[in-house]
């Protein structure tokens, strides 16, 4: 294999019709591309009837029970509702360890990471990275951070 290594460092660029990469302000310059790999894509799709035609579809939003008559039999179809994407470059440090601990497969690691709010992401470098960076969970710092998501939720409610 020939890596250039140089070019994994690269994120975005702009190109011309054949694929060499240019000055964005080169006149042959015709593509703009882009290349996250520490990115989490995650798409929201509706699944659910989907009428083609306008007044049914104005009546379907309108009544439930309309909805329920006009979909009847029909097919539901996907829709999309929101694509988004997470970029977990700061924390490969700490996916790196959440895997070498073997408490977590690379999928698994980069999911938790990603979707993690701020202070379970510190929590999880401190646990991961020896303590070197973050805060303990339950600490003051995390206490006050007093961010949530559905890794730290759970825990709140129990303490009610
Ligand atoms: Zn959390």
């Amino acid at each position: 294999m020939n890596i250039d290594y140089k070019k994994l460092e690269m994120k975005c660029w702009f190109e011309d019709e054949n694929g060499n990469i240019v000055e964005k302000d080169d006149p042959r310059a015709c593509f703009y591309r882009n290349c996250f790999p520490l990115q989490l894509h995650e798409c929201l799709d509706e699944y659910c009837y989907h009428p083609k035609n306008p007044i049914v579809k104005f009546l379907c939003r309108k009544s439930e029970t309309l909805y329920k008559l006009f979909s009847r039999g029909k097919d539901k179809t996907f829709k999309s509702i929101f694509d988004c994407t997470t970029t977990y470059m700061s924390g490969s440090d700490c996916i790196v360890a959440m895997v070498n601990s073997g408490d977590f497969t690379l999928e698994q690691a980069i999911w938790v990471y990603a979707k993690s709010c701020e202070r379970c992401m510190n929590a999880l470098c401190y646990k991961y990275l020896d303590g070197k960076e973050g805060y303990p969970e339950y600490s003051e710092e995390w206490e006050k951070a007093n961010t949530v998501c559905d890794f730290c939720r759970e825990m709140d409610s129990h303490k009610c």
